[in-house]
């Protein structure tokens, strides 16, 4: 073999050890958004076929559906899109102001039953609460109503609150949206061992990964011992998430795809598929 024929040897060999991998990442992951809202005050920002275009686009083939008025919810429901797997919870709002009522509003409670009568849902939230308004006497009726008829909880919160709603009923299902945001690392692995029916969602939550999508240190770590416990939500609460939904999914494709594949799988739709009973359409 002469030096041209060595070199010829190792790109192809080179070329060869590039394209495994790159084979194996173009199979997109498919994505349950655990955190979607479909609003509609009075209009939802993008018609149904059009949301629906969005998720099949990013490869988004199971969502939490989740909206205000309910009414969006029901619309994914009775959509019936052999692409889309929908968990339907319960959202205790009518209209903007009831995220600050809610747990003072009787009403609400109503509503929460109302809805659940259609037979189909699977959790309640998202709902908004802090600090000891978590205290309140319907928040705990609200809890122990998921628990009673083994519902899942959506809730935005932060840590006081979280422990409240815990006290309420330990048996409660808690996702709990945002993991607090800024919780710190530690705490929030403390939360997840001391909570075993806790489940961390990641939408809008600091620090997990930088632009590129390199994890830093400690959210790799705390992936590796608890990757059972993590899911992904787009969170399209106002007009911007929807118009920025592709780089929402592919900010966390980024960092998936710097996790063991076992990881990055069950972050990705796994624990969804696990905890909703259900599985991700092909
Ligand atoms: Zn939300």
């Amino acid at each position: 073999m002469n030096t041209r024929g060595v070199t010829w040897f190792g790109l192809a060999f080179v070329a060869a050890a590039l394209f495994a991998p790159v084979a194996a990442a173009q199979a997109p992951l498919k994505i349950f958004d655990a955190h979607l809202h479909y609003n509609h005050e009075p209009n939802p920002t993008f018609a149904l076929d059009k949301v629906l275009e969005t998720f099949r686009r990013n490869n988004v083939t199971g969502i939490v559906a989740n909206s205000r008025p309910n009414k969006g919810t029901h619309e994914l429901v009775e959509a019936k899109s052999p692409n889309l797997w929908v968990v339907p919870f319960i959202r205790p709002y009518r209209t903007r102001a009831d995220v600050q009522n809610w747990s003072t509003d009787p009403t609400i409670y109503d509503l929460i039953e109302a809805e659940y009568k259609r037979g189909y849902y699977v959790g309640v939230g998202e709902f908004h609460i802090h600090g000891q308004a978590a205290a309140a006497a319907l928040v705990k009726k609200t809890v122990d109503f998921a628990v009673t008829h083994d519902l899942f909880i959506l809730a935005h919160c932060d840590e006081p609150a979280l422990l409240i709603l815990f006290q309420h009923n330990p048996k409660a299902k808690i996702i709990w949206a945002h993991t607090g945001f800024s919780t710190p690392v530690p705490r929030v692995r403390e939360l997840l061992e001391k909570y075993p029916a806790l489940i961390a969602e990641l939408s809008y939550r600091g620090g997990i990964a930088d632009g590129a999508g390199k994890l830093a240190p400690e959210w790799r770590e705390l992936f590796g011992k608890h990757s059972d416990r993590f899911v992904l939500g787009s969170d399209t609460w106002i007009p911007e998430r929807w118009a920025s939904y592709d780089q929402i999914i592919g900010g966390y494709r980024a960092w998936l795809a710097n996790l063991p594949e076992d990881q990055a799988r069950r972050i990705a739709h796994g624990n969804a598929e696990r905890l909703f009973k259900g599985k991700m359409p092909e």
